[in-house]
C-alpha cells in the first residue's frame, strides 16, 4: 500500500518541480531561446500598414504566439498622441518600453558630442517614463559605440548610464530587417503586386540564417547557447511575419522566452557593458576573446539581401 503513495508522491512533486520550471523559466529545456526586440517605436505609416494597424498586428499576434513579454526600444523624436497611444497599448499588452534615445543619434558622428548625447538620452528618459511598464534599459542607435575601451565619449555616457541605473539592452542576434522592409516598401509605393507568400519566405531565410549564425557563434565563444536577444525593427515586414518567424523557430527546437529573462543571462552581467562592441553582446566577447572566425552574419550586408530578394521574386515569376 505505501509503494503507489510513494511513487503518487513522487510523481506528483515530479509535476509540481516541472511546473515551477515552467512558471520560473518557461525556456529551460529548449535548445535554443530567443527573446524579441523592436526598435525605434512608435514609427511612422508604412506602405502595407498605418502605425495604428501595425502595433494592433504586432499585439494580436504576439498574444496569438503566447509570446507574453518583448521591448520596444523607443525615440520621442515624432511623440505625437498617436505614438504615445501605440507604445500605451505595447506596455498594456504586457510589453516592456525602453530607451533609444529622443532622435536617434549616431554617437560615431564626430559633429555629436558627449553632451548633446546624453541630452537625448535624458530627453526620450522624460518622456518614455510617464509610460507604464518603461524600464531603464538602454539601445543605443544603430548600435553604436565608441571602439576603444575607456575611450571619452563612450566612458561618459556609460558613467551617465550607471548613475541613472540603467542596463544595457544589447543583441546577441543582428539583422537587417529594416532593408530588407525598406526594399518591399519601395517596391509596393512603385505599384508592384507582391507575393506574400513569396516574401514570407525570404525573411524567414534571411532572419532564420542570422540566428543560425549567432547561435554556432556563441556556442563556440561560450560553450554553451545563451539565452538570445534578436534585433528587430517595429515595421511592417515583422507585423507581417512574425508570427512565421515564431512557428519556424519553434519547428527547429526553439523557444521565445520573455526578454527579462534574456537580461538575466550571465552575459548581461555589467561587467561587460564597457567592452568594446557591447551593445553587440556575441561579437564582442568573440572579439574579447581574440576570436579569428568571422563575427558577422552572410545577410548583414545590404548587397546579399538584395541579392536573396531579388532572386525571390525573379522565381516567383517564372
Ligand atoms: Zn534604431
Amino acid at each position: 500500500m505505501t509503494m503507489p503513495g510513494a511513487v503518487g508522491k513522487f510523481l506528483s512533486r515530479l509535476l509540481l518541480s516541472f511546473t515551477l520550471l515552467l512558471v520560473v523559466y518557461p525556456g529551460k529545456g529548449y535548445a535554443l531561446e530567443i527573446a524579441l526586440s523592436f526598435d525605434d517605436a512608435p514609427k511612422a505609416d508604412g506602405a502595407i500598414f498605418t502605425g495604428t494597424e501595425r502595433t494592433q498586428r504586432l499585439i494580436d499576434t504576439l498574444r496569438e504566439k503566447g509570446v507574453s513579454e518583448v521591448a520596444f526600444f523607443c525615440n520621442t523624436i515624432h511623440f505625437s498622441d498617436e505614438g504615445q497611444a501605440r507604445l500605451k497599448r505595447y506596455a498594456a499588452a504586457g510589453h516592456i518600453i525602453a530607451n533609444h534615445t529622443a532622435t536617434h543619434l549616431n554617437l560615431l558622428d564626430p559633429s555629436i558630442d558627449e553632451k548633446q548625447y546624453i541630452k537625448d538620452i535624458e530627453q526620450a528618459d522624460e518622456q518614455l517614463s510617464q509610460l507604464p511598464n518603461f524600464r531603464r534599459w538602454f539601445r543605443y542607435p544603430y548600435l553604436r559605440q565608441s571602439t576603444q575601451i575607456g575611450a571619452p565619449n563612450n566612458a561618459v555616457i556609460e558613467l551617465f548610464l550607471q548613475n541613472r541605473q540603467y542596463k544595457h539592452g544589447y543583441v546577441t542576434i543582428e539583422t537587417y530587417d529594416w532593408h530588407l522592409d525598406k526594399l518591399i516598401r519601395q517596391d509596393i509605393q512603385q505599384g508592384r503586386v507582391m507575393d506574400y507568400a513569396v516574401l514570407k519566405q525570404i525573411y524567414i531565410d534571411i532572419l532564420w540564417d542570422s540566428i543560425v549564425f549567432y547561435d554556432a557563434l556563441a556556442k563556440k565563444i561560450l560553450g554553451h547557447s545563451p539565452r538570445h536577444v534578436i534585433l528587430l525593427h517595429e515595421n511592417d515586414i515583422n507585423a507581417l511575419f512574425i508570427g512565421d518567424l515564431i512557428d519556424h523557430i519553434e519547428k527547429n527546437g526553439g523557444v521565445i522566452i520573455p526578454i527579462s529573462h534574456a537580461y538575466a543571462d550571465d552575459i548581461a552581467a555589467p561587467k561587460w557593458d564597457g567592452i568594446p562592441l557591447s551593445q553587440r553582446r556575441i561579437r564582442a566577447l568573440a572579439k574579447l576573446k581574440q576570436y579569428r572566425g568571422s563575427t558577422v552574419s552572410l545577410y548583414e550586408e545590404e548587397s546579399a539581401i538584395e541579392q536573396r530578394y531579388h532572386a525571390g521574386l525573379a522565381d516567383q515569376s517564372v
